[in-house]
């Protein structure tokens, strides 16, 4: 089975307007000349979702949120819930590891965002990974497993195969230490083998992404990765030059 690659830009709590625009547009352009061979996914503040939805409009680019809350309306003050973001977003990052560290999100929670996401028609994006305590203790394996299974637990083989992965290191998010190509690789492998389990088709049929401190510079190598469907981008997603050159290497062109 052929998996397209994916380029999910992260901007998390960054850009002004100008630049948000800016950005989407650089996206546009590179889509419009490679609608094909990778998909590309903007994540942009809350904000900014309709301005920058406007510029997707008609293009290949795919409009993403941050993160979403399960519930869909109530007192949850400063919450925006799945359905609300549904009619403008394709795709949703669910357990990012700033929401599970700063806002100390727990994995039922993040469950319940992710079937939220999948309820109102969204993919979501399940963050995973390991602290650098917990590789260095070597529980980098288990620690995925755990946080796999609390949010897949329970979900048809057909939603599941609607999810994408996001292995991410916790101790190259942000860093500008990046996990070496090999040790993505093995993650994303060991994550389809840990999917296999749930479904036999799940395997091959699950994009699974690397995501922390990828760059222009290691890009093409995280993404030659068998197991590895691409990349979750935060920092290197804020330049216009940068991103494309990242989409670029992604696709492997
Ligand atoms: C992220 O925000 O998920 C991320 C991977 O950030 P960065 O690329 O800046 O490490």
């Amino acid at each position: 089975m052929t998996r397209t690659p994916l380029a999910i830009a992260n901007w998390k709590m960054n850009t002004d307007l100008d630049q948000a625009q800016l950005l989407a547009q650089s996206a546009v352009a590179y889509g419009h000349k490679n609608p094909t061979s990778i998909e590309i996914v903007l994540c942009p503040p809350f904000p900014w979702l309709l301005p920058v939805a406007d510029i997707l409009k008609d293009s290949p680019v795919l409009l993403g949120a941050q993160d979403c809350w399960p519930e869909e309306n109530g007192a949850f003050t400063g919450d925006v819930s799945a359905q609300m973001l549904a009619p403008w977003c394709n795709t949703v990052i669910v357990g990012h590891s700033e929401r599970r560290s700063v806002h100390s999100e727990m994995d039922d929670l993040i469950s319940r965002k992710l079937r939220a996401a999948l309820e109102n028609g969204m993919r979501p994006v399940l963050c995973i990974g390991e602290t650098l305590p917990q590789r260095t203790a070597g529980n980098a394996k288990t620690i995925a497993s755990r946080q796999l299974d609390a949010g897949l637990t329970g979900l048809p083989p057909e939603d599941i195969a609607r999810c994408i992965i996001a292995y991410e290191p916790v101790w190259a998010i942000g860093t500008g230490k990046s996990a070496t190509s090999q040790d993505a690789q093995d993650m994303c492998s060991h994550i389809r083998t840990l999917l296999v389990k749930h479904d036999a088709s799940l395997g091959e049929a699950v994009r699974v992404v690397y995501g922390g401190s990828v760059n222009t510079e290691n890009a093409r190598d995280i993404a030659a990765g068998r197991d590895v469907d691409g990349a979750l981008i935060g920092v290197a997603s804020l330049e216009t030059d940068g991103f494309v050159r990242i989409c670029e290497a992604i696709s492997g062109n």
